[in-house]
């Protein structure tokens, strides 16, 4: 056990992760983040980011996750690209087994480890999403799991939605005012989606409904020279006589729900039944000097500017516990 005590531990590297290392650095708190083994988050994994207020003309994702990582080591913030293996206390100071075996001991605790989309796993998901090199991935390719940040790219052009909960519907509508045709596509007849979501969809006239089917293969056209590979269409297959049929469409937008990245705290924190962590309106969880911010108890808004934001206050909280437990 190491006789060091950190004051601040910050566990992910989103924008929840970064904007708590920044704020907490400058407050001289001297935090250390275990950035995980993909720094930036899913940010990270998109390409142009439109959304993110400061930048008139959008800023490439990889970028402003990159930007920053510059700005928390900047304002003095200690960067380790591993992950926390195991989490032990109810309350600070916490003992933290990081995924190289150190073992780290800190007063506060801020979880923002974010969550991710879940896949469908059909053939050709994986085919056609941006690339991990910032040239080229210069728009989404067909695949996504985002229509707020990734809409504006399919303009007036056809997309599927697959899913049939509240995320599908709301997507449906909003790219519905975007896109030229958008069809959801759900397994079943019966929908998870609330009612006035489901009304709200049916409502609009180039909402289409494949209802009953799943997607049997994401299609599209081949790298060539000039040829940009890009999504195509989309194989439907019947969940009830398995006949097949195909769909002409630019976009594929996958809202099939998210999994939160929370499980290291089982145990921890009280988690919701999906996973989420519970926290009150300042950031606190169930176990005290330990707070969360982002997508991993937010399942509501998932943006990177809500996660920063809350990024910032699980900060400022972590700073006044300190400041209230005499460990400043
Ligand atoms: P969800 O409620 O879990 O719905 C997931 C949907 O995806 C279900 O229809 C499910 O089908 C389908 N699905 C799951 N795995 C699939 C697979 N492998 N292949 C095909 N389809 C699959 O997730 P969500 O819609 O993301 O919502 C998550 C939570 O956030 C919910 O509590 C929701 O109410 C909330 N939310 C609220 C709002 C809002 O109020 N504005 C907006 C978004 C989300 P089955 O139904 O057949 O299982």
């Amino acid at each position: 056990m190491p006789d060091e005590i950190l004051k601040t531990l910050i566990i992910g590297s989103g924008p929840a992760g970064l904007t708590a290392a920044i704020y907490t650095a400058r407050a001289g708190l001297k935090p250390m983040v275990l950035a995980g083994s993909s720094p930036g988050g899913q940010l990270t994994k998109t390409s142009l980011v439109e959304n993110y207020p400061g930048f008139a003309k959008g800023i490439d994702g990889p970028k402003l996750m990159n930007d920053m990582i510059e700005q928390a080591k900047w304002n003095g913030a200690e960067m380790k690209w591993e992950s926390a293996a195991k989490i032990e206390g109810k309350q600070g100071p916490f003992t933290v087994t990081t995924s190289a075996g150190e073992v780290l001991r800190t007063h506060t605790l801020l979880f923002c480890t974010g969550a991710s989309p879940r896949r469908l796993g059909a053939k050709g998901e994986f085919d056609y999403q941006p690339k991990q090199s910032t040239e080229q991935a210069v728009w989404g390719e067909g695949v996504t799991y985002c229509a707020v940040c990734d809409g504006n790219f399919y303009r007036k052009m056809p997309v599927v939605v697959v899913g049939g909960g509240d995320s599908a519907m709301e997507e449906a509508n909003y790219l519905s005012n975007i896109c030229g045709e958008v069809t959801v596509v759900h397994r079943r007849e019966g929908f998870r989606a609330s009612q006035v979501m489901i009304e709200r969809a049916q409502s609009k006239k180039n909402i289409k409904w494949e209802l009953n089917q799943g997607i049997e293969e994401i299609l599209g056209n081949n790298e060539k020279e000039g040829h940009k590979r890009r999504v195509t269409g989309v194989r439907l297959k019947s969940t009830k006589d398995g006949s097949l049929k195909e769909l002409k469409v630019d976009g594929v937008f996958i809202a099939i729900g998210h999994i939160p990245t929370t499980q290291v705290l089982q145990g921890v924190v009280d988690l919701d039944e999906q996973g989420y962590i519970k926290v009150d309106d300042r950031q606190r969880t169930s176990a005290v000097g330990l707070f969360a911010a982002g997508d991993c108890h937010d399942s509501r808004y998932r943006q990177a500017v809500t996660a920063a934001g809350m990024g910032c206050k699980a900060a400022l909280e972590a700073e006044r516990y300190l400041a209230e437990h005499g460990l400043s």
